[in-house]
């Protein structure tokens, strides 16, 4: 499996960091995972074959990690000579049709019927579902909004999960032990927490939990960078941690 951060910031808007969205590569499934504003720049800025991407989940509806969804769809019906005939899957919570549906009133109806194949698989939370090649992605409810939900991505006995946005929850902690990447937001410093988002301190927290092979920190509103994030986590977790940029691969070798 290998994963690529391409966007690792949110609306607190920065240079270097652009809305939600990482791409994982999972056997012959290329997974996007949420798709927020800047996201398809830094699929072609890092030589990523955006064509060919087989699947997109959505972890929640947040402006930050959808609205590159119809540009890419765009360019998957226009920008490419031949168009996208290849058939695409758009998992997500409850409410995903309905947000296609109206995002299609918004764009256009080709956006529901783009010349390819579209199937919308909305995930009961705790459901898990076959991708293809020996691919499960499973989801947890997490604390954000209604909707929300974390992902779980394995493949021949490795697991990738991806917080989305959330507050806290041991739960999630739980849920996430062993995982082999636990890629997780980190939004906002001690003195800004609020119960939507997580900390440094109550991701190491998390993280103490999960015991993960590697902590993988995202979605950085600009405040927590100008704080010791390393060191809230270590506070709690002393395993590896690593800060993602956009476009930060990470390898994830399947046994
Ligand atoms: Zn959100
Ligand atoms: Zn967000």
């Amino acid at each position: 499996m290998r994963l690529v951060t391409l966007g690792t910031g949110t609306v607190a808007l920065s240079p270097t960091r652009v809305c939600a969205g990482y791409l994982v590569h999972a056997g012959e499934i290329a997974l996007l995972l949420d798709c927020g504003s800047g996201v398809v720049h830094r699929l072609v800025e890092r030589g990523l074959d955006w064509a060919h991407i087989t699947h997109v989940a959505f972890t929640h509806f947040h402006t930050d990690h959808i609205s590159d969804f119809a540009t890419l769809m765009q360019a998957w019906r226009y920008g490419l000579l031949p168009p996208r005939s290849a058939s695409l899957t758009i998992l997500g919570p409850a409410g995903t049709s309905d947000l296609l549906e109206r995002m299609a009133v918004l764009h256009g109806a080709w956006l529901r019927e783009p010349g390819f194949a579209i199937t919308v698989v909305e995930l009961a939370p705790g459901a898990t579902h076959q991708l293809g090649d020996g691919v499960e992605l499973g989801c947890l409810k997490v604390p954000h909004t209604a909707e929300s939900v974390a992902y779980s991505v394995r493949r021949g006995g490795r697991r990738l999960v991806y917080s989305g946005d959330m507050g806290y929850d041991p739960m999630f902690g739980e849920w996430a032990r062993g995982a082999d990447l636990l890629l997780c937001e980190c939004s906002l410093p001690e003195e800004m927490a609020i119960e939507l988002h997580l900390t440094p301190a109550r991701c190491g927290a998390l993280a103490a939990a999960a015991l993960p092979g590697h902590l993988v920190l995202t979605h950085f509103y600009t405040p927590v960078e100008r704080t010791d994030i390393r060191g809230a986590v270590a506070a709690h977790y002393a395993g590896p941690v690593t800060l993602a940029d956009d476009g930060s691969t990470f390898e994830i070798e399947e046994g």
